[in-house]
């Protein structure tokens, strides 16, 4: 039982093959069909009890003409099922509040054309404006004419609580079913919305070469490590390293071994930085560091550490079997000269230990 109504609600979510229709229109379609099928036919039977047979007859074409719609949503023809849905919807309504009376409620499913069509995926607004608005002049209108005419016969007190009572009720579960299809399309579009911004936020933060934070998301960073100092005292120490006689690997092994030994370069320092703070690509060759809770001294020693891990590491790319070595200027975080200061400093280490013969940590 379980899986046949699995494989029925498979059936009616089945995809739209053709890019020009959306499956959510097709599904709400699909829904709403077998929601006035069994409407058409309910009505149908009853109108029959009534001895009306030619009316019951052209409600029962109704309904074929429901199915019709239904299926032409599997033929990729949402667009003219939708069109032909709101052609039958309106006849019928019209001809069922015709015989029948304004006041058992017949013409209640005009109203779901307006949905209907405003759920369609097209820019038409205007269209859809002035659609609307004629559905609401041909309802005060039918109205008015039942009203004046007196077309209609009139069923029994029991009759007009059935017809009454199964109007509202299948015009409910049309709603109802719509207001779904609205609320999951509205979702659907938010966590589309939600996944872009996703996206544009690492695109915006992330190196894509190494995977690194970029400066931008690196001055975010530091900008709140100052506040935490500024709020608890939390010190924090600085470091930049650059690979050493890095134009010499692109001009010996080319320059996509120079991308592969700056991504392998990244991978160690995240790695290594992972329990101890935070690192990202600086510039070309360049990468800032900060160990956050630590004194100069202490965060020296971790990029020693490092500086003998990167020297260590075997570098393996194509043919190319080859190691190299980093520098790196360090500096501890003083409020007094600020975080550009501090880097300035540690930069000028970084060059210090660059004339000092390089492959070394410079405090
Ligand atoms: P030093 O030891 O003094 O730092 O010498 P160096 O050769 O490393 O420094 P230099 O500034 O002369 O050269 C840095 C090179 O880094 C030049 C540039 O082409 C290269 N580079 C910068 N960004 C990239 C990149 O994304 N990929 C590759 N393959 N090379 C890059
Ligand atoms: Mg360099
Ligand atoms: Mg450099």
């Amino acid at each position: 039982m379980g899986k046949a109504f699995e494989r029925f609600v498979g059936f009616l979510f089945q995809d739209v093959s053709n890019e020009k229709e959306t499956k959510d229109m097709a599904v709400l379609i699909r829904v709403t069909c077998l929601i006035l099928v069994l409407y058409y036919l309910f009505t149908s039977v009853c109108i029959a009890f009534l001895q009306h047979y030619v009316l019951s007859l052209l409600l029962i074409g109704g309904m074929g003409l429901t199915i019709g719609c239904f299926v032409l949503t599997y033929e990729n023809r949402t667009r003219l099922a939708l069109i032909l849905l709101n052609a039958i919807i309106l006849c019928c309504a019209t001809m069922l509040t015709f015989y029948l009376g304004f006041s058992m409620g017949f013409h209640l499913p005009i109203v779901l054309n307006i949905l209907l069509i405003y759920y369609n995926k097209t820019d038409q607004m205007m269209a859809k404006r002035l659609y609307s608005f004629a559905l609401m002049i041909y309802l005060m209108c039918i109205s008015e004419i039942t009203a004046a005419l007196s077309l209609s016969v009139k069923p029994s007190a029991t009759m007009t609580m059935v017809f009454q009572t199964a109007n509202m009720m299948f015009f409910a579960l049309n709603i109802m079913s719509a207001a779904y299809c609205y609320c999951m399309k509205f979702n659907q579009a938010e966590e589309k919305l939600r996944r872009i911004n996703d996206n544009l936020e690492r695109m915006a933060n992330i190196d894509t070469l190494t995977g690194l934070s970029n400066r931008r998301h690196m001055n975010e960073y530091l900008a709140g490590l100052v506040y935490e100092y500024n709020r608890s005292g939390k010190g924090f120490t600085m470091a930049i390293g650059d690979i050493d006689f890095f134009k010499k690997v692109n001009d010996t092994y080319g320059h996509d071994t120079g991308d592969y030994v700056l991504s392998t370069a990244a991978a160690i320092f995240k790695r290594f930085m992972k329990d101890k703070g935070h690192v990202a690509r600086w510039g070309g060759e360049e990468f800032l560091f900060a160990f956050e809770n630590m004194d100069l001294d202490k965060a020296f020693r971790y990029l020693d550490e490092l500086r003998h891990l990167i020297e260590t590491t075997p570098m393996d790319f194509k043919e190319f079997h080859f190691n190299i070595t980093m520098t790196y200027g360090c500096e501890e975080f003083n409020p007094r000269l600020g975080i550009e200061t501090t880097i300035n400093r540690a930069d000028g280490k970084l060059y210090k230990g660059k004339q000092g013969g390089r492959n070394r940590v410079v405090k």
